[in-house]
C-alpha cells in the first residue's frame, strides 16, 4: 500500500519532475501545485512526497509530515491569492477512498479559496 515512489503514480511523476506543475512549494518532504482542472478561483494541491496511497494508511512515522501539510495551507492560499481573514479565507480538503471521491492515489490535500469555493466542490471533483 506504500512505498517511497511508485512507477505509475502520476504525483510521484510531478515529484520527480517528469510531468509539468504549477509549482507554488516545495521542500525536502512535500511539494505543492495547482490542481489541472481548478473547482475554486484558486485551487491548489498539497502533496507529500513519499508515496502514500489514501489517508487510510497513513502510520505513525506519517503524521508529521501530515501536519505539515495542513500547517502550511493556510500561507500558500494567502501567498497566492486567496482573500485575506478576517473576511476571507480557504477550505482545505481531503478525498479519501473511491466512496470519498478520491482518483489520485496518492494522498493530496485540496486547498480552495476564493469567492465561495464549496460550492463549486460540492458539485463534484
Ligand atoms: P482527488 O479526486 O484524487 O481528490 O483529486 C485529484 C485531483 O488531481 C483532481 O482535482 C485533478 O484535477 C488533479 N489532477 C489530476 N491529474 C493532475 C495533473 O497531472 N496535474 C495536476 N496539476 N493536477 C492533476
Ligand atoms: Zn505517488
Amino acid at each position: 500500500m506504500m512505498s517511497e515512489h511508485s512507477e505509475n503514480c502520476i504525483f510521484c511523476k510531478i515529484i520527480a519532475g517528469q510531468i509539468p506543475a504549477k509549482k507554488v512549494h516545495e521542500d525536502d518532504e512535500i511539494i505543492a501545485f495547482h490542481d489541472i482542472n481548478p473547482a475554486a478561483p484558486l485551487h491548489l494541491l498539497i502533496v507529500p512526497k513519499t508515496h502514500i496511497e489514501t489517508l487510510a494508511d497513513v502510520r505513525p512515522a506519517d503524521e508529521a509530515v501530515l501536519g505539515k501539510m495542513m500547517a502550511i495551507a493556510p500561507r500558500l492560499a494567502f501567498e497566492n491569492g486567496a482573500p485575506p481573514m478576517p473576511e476571507g479565507g480557504l477550505r482545505v480538503i481531503m478525498n479519501v477512498g473511491p466512496s470519498g471521491g478520491q482518483e489520485v492515489y496518492h494522498i493530496h490535500l485540496h486547498v480552495l479559496a476564493g469567492d465561495k469555493p464549496w460550492r463549486g466542490f460540492a458539485q463534484g471533483i
